[in-house]
């Protein structure tokens, strides 16, 4: 079966002549699908109703279920649980500014990247997430807040890059006119490094802002916690960035998790500060959040780490907390739920 949510207009064009339908209808389907987003054939009332059946006998369209939606109390962040067609289940988090609503994606069943602070890599790879899977999370998050979402972050499971043909396929699906029309602007893309892609992207010249998960301010550091350092260094990596800035003109994000006595030193603030010297950047400190059976700890010198970072004339900014009270950072509810399984399993 084919799945119709994740075709671009002129794959729906070439798919309909292969059908021996006008090409006009690829509009009407791509709308009905993004912009109405409807869930069934039977809805798309504009089209005949032989093209329909058409369309039930050879396509799917994408949906995803709600099996758990939590509710901060703290701050009204939202946190779903999505299960997958196959049973698989994936997470995104919706969260209220006052510019509108963010969400934050995930790409990936799991993650092969293996960081040390990491719940989504702890419960393992599946797979790959297909464009209509990453794009519905958006709708559905989006139909059950009775809201457009004004901006994604693709920060959720998964590391995007590795996910890159359908990661490429969603941003072009998501700003599409005739669908949600989001503008690449009001995405961000977070990678912990993947080099080739980043050059990928770099070729690509979108307007999306790329956000780097850095958390490190040397190789060995660097390569202790995050195992992608060691098939691409530091360096290479902020060459790729510089390279990436060069070509579109967007101001990188640099994230970087602060951990207790590993990454936060005095020193380490002035190194990170050095590293970053003359490049368009912004620093995003992240308190780190605790994960079950992680030996890291969250640092106690956030704000003193800040003020150094902006005594260089850095700007940094420190994230705000949300959703603290539902387990809102990626990957630990999967996590929980793929406990909860095996429990089920072994007592029953
Ligand atoms: N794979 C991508 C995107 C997913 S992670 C990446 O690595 O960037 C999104 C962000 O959360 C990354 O910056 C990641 O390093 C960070 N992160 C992961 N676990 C964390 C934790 N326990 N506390 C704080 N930040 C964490």
């Amino acid at each position: 079966m084919i799945d119709i949510k994740s075709m671009t207009i002129p794959e729906l064009e070439s798919f309909l002549t292969e059908l021996k339908q006008p090409k006009f209808r690829a509009k009407q389907i791509f709308s009905w699908l993004h912009e109405k987003r409807v869930l069934s054939f039977n809805e798309m009332t504009n089209l005949p109703a032989s093209l329909r059946e058409q369309l039930k006998e050879n396509c799917t369209i994408t949906s995803l279920t709600v099996e758990r939606k939590l509710v901060s109390q703290l701050d009204g962040t939202v946190k779903y649980l999505y299960r997958l067609a196959d049973g698989q289940h994936i997470e995104s988090v919706r969260m209220a500014y006052e510019h509108g609503i963010s969400l934050c994606i995930s790409s990936q069943v799991g993650c092969k990247m293996g960081c040390a602070f990491c719940a989504s890599t702890k419960a393992g790879f599946v797979r790959n997430l297909t464009a209509s899977e990453i794009l519905e999370q958006v709708y559905a998050a989006g139909r059950d807040a009775g809201e457009r979402i004004g901006s994604i972050v693709m920060m959720g499971i998964g590391e995007p890059l590795d996910n890159f043909d359908q990661v490429m396929r969603f941003l072009e699906l998501v700003s599409d006119p005739n669908g949600l029309n989001l503008s690449h602007r009001h995405i961000s893309l977070s990678t912990c490094g993947v080099v080739d892609r980043i050059r990928e992207l770099t070729e690509k010249d979108l307007q999306i802002t790329l956000s780097i998960s850095l958390h490190a301010t040397d190789d060995a550091a660097r390569s202790a916690i995050m195992p992608v350092n060691r098939r691409w260094n530091m360096e290479e990596l902020l060459d790729a960035c510089r390279e990436y800035t060069d070509r579109t003109h967007r101001r990188i994000s640099y994230e970087y998790a602060l951990i207790s006595g590993v990454n936060d030193s005095r020193k380490q603030a002035e190194e990170l500060a050095a590293l970053l010297k003359g490049m368009l950047c912004h620093v995003n400190l992240i308190p780190l959040n605790d994960v079950a059976e992680s030996p890291l700890k969250p640092s106690r010198r956030v704000a003193a780490f800040q003020k150094r970072l902006e005594s260089h004339g850095l700007t940094a900014t420190v994230r705000r907390s949300l959703g603290g009270d539902i387990d809102a950072s990626c990957g630990q509810l999967r996590r929980k739920e793929m406990e909860e399984r095996k429990k089920g399993a072994a007592e029953s």
